[in-house]
């Protein structure tokens, strides 16, 4: 079950060795649907980073983006224990990089590979973690929707955490395909998502949780068929069998999450309350961890339209993930060049000249361009080796709208050393 990562190809000769002057990228962790993850060591600090990298040239629909956008902001928002946690974001021409806490421990699942069970004692340890982190995300709106020993790792002490938090935003269709295609089996997927009819995330987390409890202390899958047709059928009839070892408090979990029925199915919360699983377990409040929701709830949060994957990307150095979510509207407009900042305040300063703006220059070098009562200040900033990401702002005026004309001059001048504009200025 565990991912043979020994036959996995050498690194492609386009990735870095070193990232950004930071992250010495080492060897291949593994691979998931969409991405490669690498271990790398942050050159500033000494330790152990996972990096996964996603190749833009796959980001070929927004679908995808959103996927993207939805695996960043969900991962750096849900702090828990056992979520891996995502340090930073960098994105290059090529690449997006998501540096990510080192799971040490590598996938769970390789642990009880050969058929090998836990005891009881174990395994209910590694349940007990998977649905602490589970209801945390649940209570903050969040389902992980991809619940399987892939994204299930355990870092240095041997805690688990959970990885891959991205599926969850894939709209039924696409999701659908993946699971025939990418995933290759429906072995830890619920029922009611295989059916493809709407299902509620939550549940059919429980589903799946099933699953893994299962494998974790019988050592093989309850639903295994390499006929896909005759395992749906196996789901369908809750047709599995117990191997004699597992306690009949244990089974009963088991079957009252592995139920086909999504409603009557029983849920996280029901489950805590269950004496099997409250045996030993230790909240995390309990055991003193710093768990927190970053920033506002999810759902209140609204995401501006116009913006696309790679300048949120970009745009929320240090991740700071509130310019995701913008409310009103903003004064200033974006656009990346691969123009040097040198270069592009020349190139500005002779735009600005043409159109007849006085052009001049603060303390801190920023440059200004003036006319009449309008004053926009331009900065720049170096977001990856080639990339520059210019911001001109309204810095002074008398109430001159956003949308007034000027934009529309400047943005003619400056159109061949803009590769996109990231706002709405088409
Ligand atoms: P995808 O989203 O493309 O499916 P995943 O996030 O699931 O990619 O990562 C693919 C594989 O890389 C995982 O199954 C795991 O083996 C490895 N991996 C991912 N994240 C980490 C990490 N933080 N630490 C160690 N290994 C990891
Ligand atoms: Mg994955």
């Amino acid at each position: 079950m565990a991912m043979d990562l020994g036959a996995e190809p050498t690194r492609p000769q386009t990735s870095p060795k070193v990232l950004q002057e930071k992250y010495e990228l080492g060897r291949l962790l593994g691979r998931g649907t969409f991405a490669k993850v690498y271990y790398a060591r942050s050159l500033a600090s000494g330790t152990g980073v996972a990096i996964k990298v996603i190749n833009k040239s796959k980001i070929t629909n927004p679908t995808m983006e959103l996927r993207i956008i939805r695996e960043v902001s969900v991962m750096h928002r849900l702090r828990h224990p056992n979520i891996v946690k995502l340090h930073e974001v960098i994105a290059t021409k090529s690449n997006i990089y998501l540096i990510m806490e080192h799971a040490k421990g590598g996938e769970l699942f390789s642990k009880i590979s050969n058929r090998r069970p836990l005891p009881e004692s174990v395994a209910r340890r590694y349940f007990h973690q998977l649905i602490s982190a589970l209801h945390f995300c649940h209570s903050n709106g969040v389902a992980h929707r991809d619940i399987k020993p892939q994204n299930l790792l355990l870092d240095n002490e041997g805690n688990l955490k959970i990885s891959d938090f991205g599926l969850s935003a894939l709209p039924e269709q696409l999701k659908d395909g993946l699971l025939h295609t990418a995933c290759g089996t429906p072995a830890y997927t619920a029922p009611e998502v295989v059916r493809r009819k709407g299902y509620d995330g939550p549940t059919a987390d429980a589903w799946s949780c099933g699953v893994v409890l299962f494998v974790l202390l019988a050592g093989f899958l309850p639903f295994d068929d390499s006929n896909i047709a005759l395992m749906y059928k196996k789901i369908q009839r809750r047709e599995f069998q117990f191997p004699s070892w597992i306690s009949k408090s244990a089974r009963r979990v088991i079957s009252q999450l592995l139920d086909p029925n999504p409603t009557a199915r029983i849920t996280i919360e029901a489950l805590m309350q269950v004496s099997w699983f409250k045996k030993a377990f230790k909240s995390i409040g309990q055991l003193g961890f710093d768990y927190s929701l970053e920033s506002t709830q999810y759902g209140s949060c609204k995401l501006d339209s116009t913006m696309n994957a790679f300048d949120i990307i970009s745009l929320s150095s240090g991740l700071d993930l509130s310019g995701l979510f913008i409310e009103g509207k903003r004064r200033e407009k974006r656009f990346t060049t691969e123009v040097s900042l040198e270069n592009i305040e020349a190139k500005l300063e002779e735009c600005g000249e043409k159109l007849g703006y006085r052009v001049e220059r603060t303390k801190e070098g920023i440059v200004g361009l003036v006319k009449g009562k309008l004053i926009l200040s331009i900065d720049g900033l170096q977001v990856a080796p080639e990339l520059f990401l210019v911001e001109v702002k309204v810095a002074g005026g008398d109430g001159l709208g956003y949308e007034e004309p000027y934009w529309e001059d400047l943005k003619d001048e400056l159109q061949d050393i803009v590769l996109a504009w990231h706002n709405d200025m088409k």
